[in-house]
């Protein structure tokens, strides 16, 4: 068996670390790690073949030879891999979680703290117990700063990427109706986020929280942080915001002690102004000004299907089909509703892992759109189908259903919301708008 430590100084001649064969980098070390429905101990020898240096397994069967390196388990091994290489990093390293936002609002953190810092940031939405480490795992000497989005839908487990994230500041966008099902409704929810909070707590660290957020005051006081760097509406915060306005795209106001400043970014919903209040905020507290701030803002453009401002052929089309869960889809639908366009079309799909909820969840959802009076109402997925009833719009059971609908009834010169959870794949629709 290969130890930690011993293999630290193969990542250290080879720090690209790789899981897939289909993406092998030449000199890497590659993990053969488990899946549902595959052992990849079974690809180590082609992972060789393709130009990994090493190749880490833990089925003796395929340690065949001097290049595999046969460990008790490859997951922990990834992951004590990681947390060691943490602990030779003296940076700041920033831990972001929360039910909505994290990815937007990490991507708008990690543009702000650019204009100063070598900076780090999850690549896509890697931000599980596999994409947390290989995260950590990229971090070269040269990164200042890291930002690290740690995703959850059970207790425990941001407790476990915070071992492995090692983070100094975090910052819980917000809790919400999201993942239910594996958190044991709300109450699990509050509970498995504020572990970013405990982790804090225990180690010293700054907590950036939204004091707009009733929910988040309470679990940083039920955590007893001492460390906290305030943000919000209300003056006395170390950044307060104000929403000028967000039609489509937003502008803020924001103010320290003693100066004030406007700022805009690219991005359309105003929900999205507590995500940009948090990046003003972290930017501010490591010593950026406001011109860096801004221009960090300013330069941000999203491409990753969330809040996405897109010009159709026919329409404009808020793409917000990367997910879905009732928080993000009921503030979705209100930033429509106060958008200026003179037509609107609200295409949403069904919400997954919401367990028990679902129906419930779905009915608050789908008389929200008819009681907001959005004029037309597309309402996609068996959890919307059976509400058929029951409220305003057009309901169908699949997206090949609607897809015929809307075919036969093409929507034009309106500004659209398409927004489901992503297992609906609701960009099959973008092509018919
Ligand atoms: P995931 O759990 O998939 O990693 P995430 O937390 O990273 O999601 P984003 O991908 O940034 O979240 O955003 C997903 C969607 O959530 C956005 O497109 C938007 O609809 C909604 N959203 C973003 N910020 C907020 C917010 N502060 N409050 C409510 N909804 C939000
Ligand atoms: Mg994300």
């Amino acid at each position: 068996m290969v130890h930690i430590e011993k293999l630290y100084q193969y990542y250290l001649q080879h720090p690209i670390v790789c899981t897939d064969t289909r993406s092998i980098s030449t000199g890497c070390l590659f993990f053969a790690l488990k899946g549902e429905n595959f052992d990849a101990n079974v690809f180590a020898q082609q992972a060789l073949e393709q130009g990994a240096a090493f190749a880490i397994v833990d089925n003796e069967a395929y340690a065949t030879n001097e290049r595999c390196l046969l460990v008790n388990d490859v997951l922990t091994t990834l992951q004590d891999l990681a947390k060691h290489h943490r602990q030779q990093l003296q940076i700041p390293v920033i831990g972001l979680t929360g039910s909505n936002g994290k990815t937007t609002t990490k991507e708008l953190i990690r543009a702000v703290l650019a204009e100063k810092h070598a900076t780090f940031a999850t690549k896509g939405n890697l931000n599980n117990h596999i994409g947390v480490p290989l995260s950590i795992l990229s971090l070269t000497r040269e990164v200042e700063m890291a930002v690290i989005e740690m995703g959850a839908n059970h207790q425990g487990e941001i407790a476990m990427l915070c071992e492995i994230a090692q983070p100094t500041h975090g910052l819980i966008t917000n809790v919400g109706m999201a993942h239910l099902d594996g958190f044991g409704g709300f109450e699990g929810v509050k509970k498995g986020k504020a572990e970013l909070y405990a982790y804090l707590k225990k180690t010293h660290g700054f907590a950036f929280v939204n004091r707009n957020n009733p929910y988040l005051i309470e679990m940083s006081e039920r955590a007893e942080l001492n460390k906290i760097v305030y943000y919000g509406t209300e003056e006395g915060n170390s950044i307060t915001g104000k929403l000028l306005h967000s039609d489509p795209l937003i502008e803020l106001e924001w103010h320290t002690a003693s100066e004030s400043h406007q700022a805009k970014a690219n991005l359309t919903g105003t929900y999205n102004f507590e995500n940009i209040l948090a990046a003003i905020c972290i930017g501010h507290f490591f010593g950026l000004t406001a011109a860096q701030i801004n221009n960090g803002l300013a330069n941000y453009f999203p491409t990753n299907n969330r809040s996405q401002l897109t010009k159709t052929e026919n329409n404009t089309v808020i793409c917000d089909f990367y997910n879905a869960n009732p928080s993000s889809m009921s503030a979705a639908l209100h930033n429509l509703k106060a958008l200026s366009a003179q037509h609107k079309t609200a295409i949403i799909g069904d919400m997954f892992e919401l367990g028990e909820e679902s129906a419930e969840q779905h009915e608050k959802v789908a008389k929200l759109a008819s009681e907001l009076g959005i004029e037309q109402i597309v309402l996609i997925g068996k959890y919307f189908y059976a509400l058929k009833h029951d409220y305003n719009g057009q309901f169908f059971a699949t997206p090949q259903e609607a897809s015929a609908y809307l075919k036969a009834n093409p929507v034009k010169d309106n500004l659209v919301l398409l927004k489901g959870s992503r297992g609906m794949a609701l960009e099959q629709l973008l092509p018919l708008l």
